[in-house]
């Protein structure tokens, strides 16, 4: 990797990372707990409920996608950046620029089903 790539990758992270707060922080607004009393409008009580639980996933899912891209912007200006695990080969630039986050490469991924 290049330092052209490693910059781009680090836009992306900032990027993403960007994103990820806004997403955390407006899922948390949907999962705020249900008052007894609040208007139910076109969504039934257990409806609502099937929502909040699948926006609690989501926050849950976005939360650590945070973290891993706050770990990987530690990361980012070392050596061992960008390489697998597993394989200790190279990532691929076009995966690490979609998945900063990325720890292993996609064959090894897909070895051991992470
Ligand atoms: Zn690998």
């Amino acid at each position: 990797m290049n330092l052209t790539q490693r910059q781009k990758i680090k836009d992306k992270i900032y990027q993403y990372l960007e994103a990820t707060k806004i997403e955390i922080e407006s899922l948390k607004e949907k999962t705020k707990p249900i008052t007894p009393d609040c208007s139910l409008g076109r969504l039934t009580r257990q409806e609502m409920i099937q929502e909040q639980q699948v926006n609690e996933h989501a926050l849950h899912e976005a939360e650590i996608r945070f973290n891993k891209l706050k770990y990987a912007s530690g990361k980012i200006d070392k050596k061992d950046y960008g390489i697998c695990m597993e394989c200790e080969e190279d990532i691929l630039f076009e995966r690490l620029i979609l998945v900063p986050e990325s720890s292993h490469c996609v064959s090894c991924k897909q070895e051991l089903g992470l």
